[in-house]
């Protein structure tokens, strides 16, 4: 994912001391990511199992399973089912764990929700890669679409994923 290109948001960033790198969850609605790298020079970053034509530029592909990491307060998981290539990017200091579409909350309810019609691999893919999720310290989710979820602890966030985790064995 990618943020619409917006002049208002490119000043913001810039303000803020700019980017060094532009990290794109997965292949889908990345139109902007060209416009983005060449104004602000920052590198880019997709998974391997994501490059298509649109993608083929990126600088920085990420190959393998992972995890990749980006100084002490960032780590890459790769997340695949939601496409080949998701990656979820965990923030530490915040606890924050940025997911593309691999997994949110739905509108109508506080359990977790993988938006299966959407996904291009299997079922069991995916909850593998939720099942990495319960190795990693954070509390938020904050997903590309859908609602972001904070937990109360990583007990919490635990417990969510193996309530998702029964659910798809029922
Ligand atoms: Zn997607």
């Amino acid at each position: 994912l990618s943020p619409r290109y917006t002049p208002r948001l490119v000043d913001k960033i810039e303000k803020l001391g700019g980017a060094r790198y532009m990290f794109l969850t997965h292949i889908d609605d990345v139109a902007d990511h060209r416009k983005w790298a060449e104004r602000l020079k920052c590198e880019r970053i997709i998974h391997s199992g994501d490059v298509v034509d649109i993608t083929a530029d990126v600088e920085w592909k990420l190959t393998g399973s992972g995890p990749w990491n980006i100084g002490s307060d960032f780590e890459l998981i790769h997340t695949p089912g939601h496409t080949e290539g998701s990656v979820c990017l965990l923030y530490k200091p915040l606890k924050a764990l940025f997911t593309g579409d691999h997994v949110a909350k739905s509108e109508y309810s506080d359990e977790l929700n993988l938006f299966r019609m959407y996904s291009k691999q299997s079922v069991n893919l995916q909850l593998d890669s939720m099942r990495k999720l319960l190795d990693l310290d954070f509390e938020w989710y904050l997903p590309g679409h859908g609602y972001r979820i904070r937990y109360e602890d990583v007990q919490a966030k635990n417990a969510a994923i193996e309530s998702l985790l029964a659910n798809y064995k029922n």
